[in-house]
């Protein structure tokens, strides 16, 4: 046998109120006048007073646009600009945001130590050298990049989600202080913390299965149903909950790996540009036939926290769109293969896969 060795995050804080300890982390990364800190934050902070408090004179920030997933070529380009305005590398980076946010900083954390572009580390293990020490601070639960050992990017050129899947993108340190999701709108909440259940649900019926993996699974699934099964989701309780149930579920997927319902949401997004986790959703509420016990169990979620859900979007696409949907999906083949096989594409032919998004 040849056992996986695992990497969960080695600190993480936790508490209504925590994110007034940010200073005391950073400040412990600095020894010198010169050393600084790179702020990466949600561009939903812009206007906020928030965080500006944390960033000090000699610090660098930037405001991410998370209107759309992080892309190979807007990493390469941030930690350009990284390395021309400062003579030297920053002592710890922050990431503070949802996952557009925390992903960007755990990508440019890896690339400011390791030489090339952002492109050339999509993959598994491909990293060499350990990053730049980071914080994350999620501000949206569920998408697990807070304890995930990959970064999502896409790369338009290759037509390719992918992330740079590493020991060394996990964070160093976590902050969650569950009042920062207190203002997250109910849609965005919901299809969020789904992102989470769906991770779960899709290791615990792979193939690939992980002891470790499991607990963290079955644990964040319990969390969540009590909180979808409860009457306000975005109660202080809740939230805590969600936070809580993010941080396993990603520690469950460091562990393991997706299935079905990851791949075509990639499609959408790189076709569509519809966002992970909505995408997520789309897909979620169409694959009855793999997983129906939990398809079930998510349309009462729905219904009991009235979420609004987009249907026919796949309605006015021409055949050569669902050939890049197909195309798009079935590349990615470690969460297909954890969850269908080595066979994956003689179950999931082109017909069989536009049949699904046509669905949609
Ligand atoms: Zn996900």
């Amino acid at each position: 046998m040849n056992y996986k060795n695992s990497k969960n995050v080695p600190w993480y804080l936790f508490g209504e109120g925590a994110i007034e300890q940010l200073p005391e982390l950073i400040n412990a990364k600095k020894n010198t006048a010169n050393d600084f800190a790179v702020f990466v934050i949600d561009h939903y902070f812009e206007k906020s007073n928030l965080f500006k408090k944390f960033i000090a004179e000699n610090d660098l920030f930037y405001f991410i646009d998370s209107s759309d997933e992080p892309t190979t070529d807007a990493i390469d380009q941030l930690s350009e600009k990284i390395k021309s305005t400062k003579n030297q590398l920053p002592s710890v980076i922050i990431g503070i945001g949802g996952g557009t946010a925390l992903d960007t900083a755990k990508a440019i954390a890896n690339l400011l130590t390791n030489p090339g572009k952002a492109s050339d580390y999509q993959g598994w293990d491909l990293v060499k050298n350990p990053g730049i020490f980071k914080i994350g601070v999620p501000t949206l639960s569920g998408t697990g990049a807070e304890a995930s050992r990959t970064c999502v990017m896409m790369n338009y050129e290759k037509n390719l989600k992918l992330g740079m899947n590493s020991e060394h993108t996990i964070y160093d340190q976590l902050l969650l202080d569950p009042t920062l999701t207190k203002t997250v709108n109910r849609n965005q909440y919901f299809y969020s913390a789904m992102d989470n259940y769906i991770h779960c649900i899709e290791s615990l019926n792979g193939n690939y299965r992980h002891f470790v993996g499991d607990a963290f699974s079955e644990q964040a699934i319990k969390m969540s149903r009590e909180v979808f099964f409860s009457e306000d989701m975005m109660s202080d309780a809740n939230r805590a909950k969600v936070m809580v149930a993010s941080y396993l579920g990603g520690c469950a997927i460091a562990n393991s790996f997706v299935g079905i319902i990851h791949p075509f949401s990639a499609g959408l997004s790189v076709v569509l540009g519809i966002h992970h986790c909505l995408a997520n959703c789309i897909v979620m509420n169409v694959v009855d036939e793999y997983y129906p016990k939990e398809v079930a169990e998510f349309r009462l979620f729905v219904d009991k926290q009235k979420i609004e859900l987009p249907k026919n979007i796949t309605k006015d696409l021409a055949k050569d769109d669902f050939h890049k949907l197909y195309l798009s999906t079935i590349i990615h083949e470690k969460p297909l293969s954890n969850a269908l096989g080595l066979d994956f594409k003689k179950i999931l032919t082109e017909e069989k896969v536009t049949e699904i998004f046509r669905r949609m």
